[in-house]
């Protein structure tokens, strides 16, 4: 291992001994304040406005809230007063519309509660106004299509369905509202208001397949969404002493670690003190904000580790699962730990993902994903499960468009991850029930083992599907489905958006037939049922695939199948332009074309950004920091050559020769991809992002290549970074 000496003062020994000195602050204290005291003690939630608010108030938001009802606008001064009040208590000084803006990141403007009265003192104040509407300066926030042809003028809007929260910092506290953010002609310049109308979307169809089932209720239907989170967490010290890992999220040089992941020691493996205290701090932290979370364990790489928040209507979940990003950050911080969230940050080692798991379910019907117990809500059950299967296999590149980034490109199809071809695992006993289906089995005998649905010859489905398979990147695992090929840094909210409105027009299809072959009759429904889902089956059932999704066979057998392979974001991405798409998102109100091609800009112009970032840095620390090294080495070497043969001896110069190799290979390298980046692009984005991908790419492995050969050669007191083995399994 290298590090072994402490000569030469590089940064990067400084970094071990401060790593091997690192103690831990003073103990947190779970015996004065229990966990449960803590719980939900920051979040303005349901139960802090039935306290707070007149009762009458109170049932409209919370008709808003949990059914979709308009906003009565005459109740914000009443519930702005009793926030503020609420928040004051609790030590804020300042409230903060906090919105998403398509950076994938949080943005907040930051207001005070108290303005000056004019004679030397300060009145709190937060009206209704200011509680409903926020301007923050749009222009500074990526906005593709619609800055060009708009002023980039943005209005914050409260988002009455994710409560308000204050948010804990050293230096004071802030109510945070969570809102859309639109342009001043109301079109989407965020994250969450496609989110928002996708559910509304996806509600109002399946209250039409619910209706043809006898359930009228009306009971907002809503779809789920429960994130796995990966990361890595790494010591800060070799955090800064590694410009790549800082800058760009990920290592652009380090040769595999001598001990890699093969051994498979980590896999919930013991959890190490320090992270532990990092976990437990940071569930503390997320439990005061309303976010409750289920699970951790070390993952299947070294230093790399998971968390997982119990599953919430998809818009609360989308804002949860930013705010845990951004918790988790600041708590691995007080640890001395970065918290790591990019897809790929170690070459060779696995990568991050966060699964989303997806289901829809209302107060009254439940989970709708889940299989019923009766063969009436079986049949049910089998509708929405074929709506999404439908979806999927129409939609595939929209599925794979949104989860494409620059980041996420290193992740998919590497052999550890689902690959970039969209396929739905079933299982073995729901895709049987499906083929039966498919072979016609209502107009089949029931002797011949035949199923009909909705009838009691229904075999009971599997609540739970026994088997479970890690390669699928769209996995039914019993009462949802779990889309794996999202990126651990990817904000939730496109693949949600994607999935609500891709399942919303294929229920939007499922109640058209069922509407056209029952006229309104119950009792030719489950023959109607039967028919449908043939049909769907006969046509999409080449999406369906329960073996190993890694082999190399499914690459091929999915071409036969005719199944989209788009391997990198840049052939990825253009499917934002597709016409289909286009027309989707458009006729369910969720994105108009002129927002969708916002998005295509936005999303393309950051992965040449992210790509362009990367060569510059491998330029850098290239020729500044390993160049140097080697030729310091190289230098060594030549004057031990050169002494040993005055003296008379041979020196046997095979090193010499290899390292002066490299470096003028890394030297080439680093001209050649310099060359590439000075390539002047024609305007066309999909153009550049194919240059990006092919050309600049690329250019950076071969410099990394002969980087990584250097450092297995280079004397470890001259080497400049921090080797994969140190940042992974020194903490
Ligand atoms: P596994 O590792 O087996 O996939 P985890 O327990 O790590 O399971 O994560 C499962 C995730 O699925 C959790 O976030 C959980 O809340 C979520 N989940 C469970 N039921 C639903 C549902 N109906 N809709 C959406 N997400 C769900
Ligand atoms: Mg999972």
């Amino acid at each position: 291992m290298k590090g072994g000496g402490y000569a030469g003062g590089s940064p990067r020994l400084a970094a071990i001994s401060a790593v091997t000195n690192y103690e831990q602050g003073p103990p947190m204290d779970f015996i004065d304040t229990p966990a449960q005291d803590v719980f939900y003690a920051n979040v303005f939630s349901k139960s802090v406005m039935k306290e707070r608010l007149p009762k009458t108030v109170y049932k409209a938001l919370v008709a808003t809230i949990d059914s979709g009802a308009e906003l009565d606008a005459g109740i914000a001064d009443i519930v702005a007063a009793a926030m503020k009040d609420w928040a004051m208590e609790k030590g804020a000084t300042h409230y903060a519309h906090v919105f998403y803006p398509l950076t994938g990141l949080t943005a907040e403007k930051h207001d005070s509660f108290l303005v000056p009265d004019g004679e030397g003192s300060a009145v709190a104040e937060f009206s209704g106004a200011q509680l409903i509407q926020g301007e923050p300066d749009g222009s500074s926030f990526p906005s593709g299509g619609i800055r060009a042809t708009f002023e980039a003028r943005g209005y914050t809007i409260w988002d009455v369905t994710s409560p308000a929260y204050i948010l804990e910092n050293s230096n004071g506290r802030t109510l945070c509202i969570p809102t859309a953010f639109v342009s001043w002609t109301g079109e989407a310049m965020d994250k969450k208001t496609p989110v928002l109308r996708s559910m509304q979307a996806l509600n109002k169809q399946a209250q039409r397949v619910l209706k043809l089932f006898g359930h009228t209720d009306g009971a907002m239907v809503s779809s789920t969404a429960g994130p796995e989170q990966e990361y890595f967490l790494i010591d800060k010290n070799f955090y800064y002493a590694r410009p790549d890992l800082m800058t760009a999220g990920r290592t652009l040089f380090g040769a595999p670690p001598p001990k890699g992941q093969e051994f498979d020691d980590h896999y919930f493996g013991a959890i190490t003190e320090r992270v532990l205290s990092f976990m437990l701090d940071a569930e503390r932290e997320l439990s005061k904000l309303g976010i409750p979370v289920k699970t951790r364990h070390n993952e299947v790489a070294p230093g790399q580790y998971e968390i997982a928040p119990t599953f919430e209507s998809a818009n609360l979940a989308t804002d949860h699962q930013q705010l845990m990003m951004t918790v988790l950050k600041k708590v691995a911080d007080k640890y001395g730990m970065a918290w790591i969230s990019h897809e790929k940050p170690f070459a060779g080692v696995n990568g991050s993902g966060k699964h989303v798991n997806f289901s829809m379910g209302s107060s009254t019907q439940g989970n709708l994903l889940d299989p019923g117990d009766t063969p009436h809500d079986n049949a049910q059950f089998l509708v929405f499960c074929a709506a999404v299967i439908r979806a999927v296999y129409k939609y595939q590149g929209l599925l794979r468009a949104v989860v494409a980034s620059a980041g996420n490109d290193h992740r998919l199809g590497a052999n550890e991850a689902p690959p970039a071809i969209l396929s739905v695992f079933l299982g073995d006993q729901l895709t049987d029930v499906f083929e039966q289906i498919k072979k016609g089995g209502a107009k089949k005998s029931k002797a011949a083992g035949m199923m009909t649905v909705g009838v009691d010859m229904l075999p009971p489905i599997p609540k739970h599907a026994g088997d479970r398979n890690r390669t699928s990147p769209f996995a039914f695992t019993g009462n949802r489905f779990e889309f794996r090929a999202v990126g651990s840094n990817q904000s939730i909210a496109g693949p949600l958006v994607a999935m609500n409105t891709i399942v919303a027009e294929s229920l939007d299809y499922c109640a058209t037939e069922l509407e056209k072959a029952t006229k309104g009759k119950s009792d030719g429904l489950n023959a109607a049922v039967q028919d449908l889902l043939a049909t769907i089956m006969k046509e999409c059932d080449s999406i369906i695939f329960n073996g190993d999704g890694y082999s190399e066979e499914w690459h091929q057998e999915a071409e036969k199948r005719g199944l989209l392979n788009l391997k990198t974001a840049a052939d990825a991405l253009p499917y934002l332009k597709n016409k289909e798409v286009e027309k989707l998102l458009d006729k369910y109100q969720v994105l108009s074309p002129r927002e969708l091609e916002s998005r295509y800009e936005v999303y393309t112009e950051q992965y040449i950004g992210t790509v362009a970032v990367e060569a510059n840095l491998t330029v850098e620390i290239g020729a500044t920091m390993i160049f140097p090294a080697a030729v310091r080495y190289q230098n060594e070497l030549a004057a031990t050559a050169a002494n040993l043969k005055a003296l008379g001896y041979e020196f046997d110069t095979d090193t010499l020769d290899t390292v002066t190799a490299l470096v003028k290979s890394l030297q080439d390298s680093i001209a050649a991809l310099k060359k590439e980046m000075e390539h002047e692009g024609n305007g066309d984005p999909d153009a550049e992002a194919r240059h990006a991908c092919d050309k600049i790419l690329p250019a950076m492995l071969e410099v990394r290549k002969y980087a990584d050969a250097l450092e297995g050669l280079v004397a470890d007191d001259l080497w400049p970074l921090p080797t994969y083995q140190e940042m992974l399994f020194i903490k």
